[in-house]
């Protein structure tokens, strides 16, 4: 039964089961070289990143060999998903998994036996069973796929044990390909998999990181509420996540946000399983634009058009930076990711940090925060920062899709306004916090000024001409320039440090970075949005979501973003029009084609102007 000898596929074929089933015109990077080696029975080994198609690397030889394709997946919530995306392009998937009933799960058993599957998802708790693997010895399996690969590394951040039995995958299935996929980077995890698993002769794909469709943006924190109302407004129907580090402060921020009137939700593990699950739900099924939450949030998560993610608070590391900004614009269609950044949240991780009973563990978190502080503050390109801290040299010197590369942010020369601050800080000794130097240089009149006759002060007064804001701001700044430093402990103080006399000295001068508030990177995205029509792209959005419901599936499995932007875009006719679309095979033509060609046509007539 099993195709023992090598597919040798013409060229077109790849091609044309590409556009048929699945809709689209060519292969992402890489693709079509794990799909050649997968229909070649070859063993493969695939790092790519979230968003770089590796389902599409299994799921059309699926369609093409005969037999089923098991995939171990060890993310049960996705699961549904992943079947209802394929399914939702013809080809004849299930998945097993405590979640079903006995019933269920004997129907799904019966369609395998009967050699009725494509592909099959089940969880590695599942595969270890004896009973299940003596069913597999009766099923053509024509090929076995590890999904989250990194899940087998003790160095991945979330190892399983019960994915050290899929060593045995080789002994199981001689004669099929077995292809592992994950998305983490190192080449720790990478050599740690690679062991593991004993692939035979792997072929190994590393593909690169760089998410090109991510916008990557730091901003400077001020007023954080107003900052996120004007991203938010700026940003009107897009699905974003919010993160923040505490409960609390997404309690607060989503309360802030609902009473402005923006649809967002909380998630955090401090809520109960069913509010959880009832607010992932309504995001994932666009009723809600917006979820802040904490990193808690995301795992599992696998809805294409999330347009943008933004970080209120600092995150971890700059792995999990990317983990999480790499949630965004899965779909390739251009994302946002905004770093809200500012030095006075570092006492504040610090302090978490500072609990870590472990040794090592505490220096290998503050480490990862002094590289998160440091990707934050300095000038250089953030696509740069990111693709070097996973061993990747970036070619290009501007990649056009950052606000340093963009020049969104501004330089100003500050040093007088640094000298006023320093010689506060020198005056008073060496001797008080941020706070007091602030209200010097603005010329405060409480008590504490007053009883330490800092009233009297040369530099009491002289800076009023800022708001207390500006005067953070610069504090902040010359932190991180290393002018001057904070001491440890519950009252801190700032001191000078060597690099502040060449300022007093007028020998040096100190700039700051000015966010231009306006010129927000909003339509920089990366260039590839082009013009399409909003209005209509609007009412594609509320069919794809009135469908979607009466399938009980996520709207972005019934179409993409880029497929409801190509529509806005050519404005099909005709169903030979429709196939052109990105995304839309001949399955989703026949089952959805109709509707949304009735919609394009009726809008044509009320718009004759819009061609
Ligand atoms: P990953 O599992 O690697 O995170 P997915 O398999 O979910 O990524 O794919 C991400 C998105 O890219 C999906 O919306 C998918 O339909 C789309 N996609 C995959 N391959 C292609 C391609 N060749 N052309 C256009 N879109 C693609
Ligand atoms: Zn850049």
């Amino acid at each position: 039964m099993k195709p023992e000898t090598k597919v040798t596929l013409p060229d077109t074929c790849l091609v044309d089961t590409l556009r048929k089933v699945f809709g689209f015109r060519e292969f992402r990077p890489d693709q079509e070289r794990i799909v050649r080696a997968i229909l070649e029975k070859k063993d493969v080994f695939a790092v790519m990143p979230t968003g770089g198609g590796k389902s599409l690397c299994y799921q059309l030889p699926a369609a093409l060999l005969p037999g089923t394709c098991m995939v171990i997946s060890p993310l049960i919530s996705l699961m549904k998903d992943q079947v209802d995306g394929a399914r939702a392009n013809g080809i004849r998937a299930a998945y097993l998994n405590s979640s079903l009933s006995s019933e269920e799960q004997a129907l799904v058993v019966r369609d395998l036996l009967s050699n009725s599957l494509d592909l099959l998802y089940v969880a590695p708790e599942r595969f270890t069973l004896n009973h299940f693997q003596e069913m597999l010895g009766q099923v053509n399996i024509s090929m076995a796929v590890i999904d989250e690969a990194h899940c087998i590394s003790e160095w991945g951040h979330d190892f399983r044990p019960d994915y050290l039995s899929l060593s045995a995958l080789g002994k199981l299935f001689p004669n099929v390909s077995i292809a592992a996929f994950t998305a983490t980077a190192t080449h720790k995890v990478q050599q740690d998999i690679l062991e593991k698993l004993a692939l035979r002769n792997p072929f190994i794909v590393r593909a690169s990181f760089d998410r090109t469709n991510l916008f990557y943006d730091i901003r400077f924190k001020e007023n954080l509420s107003e900052q996120l109302v004007t991203l938010l407004k700026s940003n009107p129907d897009k699905a974003g996540i919010i993160y923040r580090t505490s409960r609390k402060s997404v309690n607060d921020t989503t309360t802030m946000l609902q009473a402005k009137g923006f649809r967002a939700l909380p998630y955090h593990a401090g809520l109960d399983d069913d509010d959880r699950k009832r607010n992932q739900e309504a995001f994932i099924r666009d009723e809600v634009d917006v979820i802040v939450a904490t990193v808690a949030f995301g795992m599992g998560i696998d809805k294409s058009n999330i347009r943008f993610v933004v970080h209120a608070d600092l995150p971890k590391s700059i792995e999990n930076y990317y983990q999480e900004t790499g949630r965004a614009g899965r779909d390739g269609e251009p994302a946002h990711c905004t770093l809200f950044f500012s030095q006075s949240d570092i006492p504040k991780v610090r302090f978490f940090i500072d609990t870590i009973v472990d040794e090592t563990e505490r220096a290998r978190a503050l480490g990862a925060l002094q590289k998160v502080i440091s990707f934050a503050s300095t000038s250089v390109c953030r696509r740069k920062t990111l693709l070097e801290y996973f061993g990747e040299t970036y070619p290009r010197d501007n990649c056009n899709s950052c606000d340093i590369c963009l020049g969104t942010r501004e330089v100003v020369d500050c040093t007088v306004e640094a000298q006023m601050l320093l010689s506060a800080i020198a005056r008073t000794e060496e001797r008080f916090g941020a706070t007091h130097i602030v209200d010097i240089v603005t010329g405060s009149k409480n008590k504490k000024i007053r009883d330490f006759g800092h009233d009297l002060l040369k530099t009491y007064g002289v800076g009023r001409g800022h708001g207390k804001k500006f005067w953070r701001r610069l504090i902040d700044e010359l932190l991180a320039q290393k002018v001057i430093a904070k001491s440890e402990g519950l009252y801190p103080v700032l001191y000078l440090l060597e690099k502040a006399v060449p300022v007093l000295k007028n020998e040096a001068t100190v700039e700051m970075m000015r966010v231009q508030e306006k010129k927000t990177a909003k339509q920089a995205g990366s260039g590839q949005t082009g013009t399409y029509d909003h209005e209509l792209f609007d009412q594609l959005r509320a069919l794809r979501k009135q469908l979607a419901n009466e399938q009980g599936i996520p709207p972005y499995i019934v179409f993409s973003d880029r497929s409801l932007r190509d529509m806005a875009t050519l404005l099909p006719q005709s169903a030979e029009d429709m196939l052109s679309v990105s995304g839309v095979g001949e399955v989703k033509l026949q089952r959805y084609g109709r509707q949304f060609l009735n919609l394009i046509r009726r809008y044509r007539e009320e718009h004759p102007e819009r061609k």
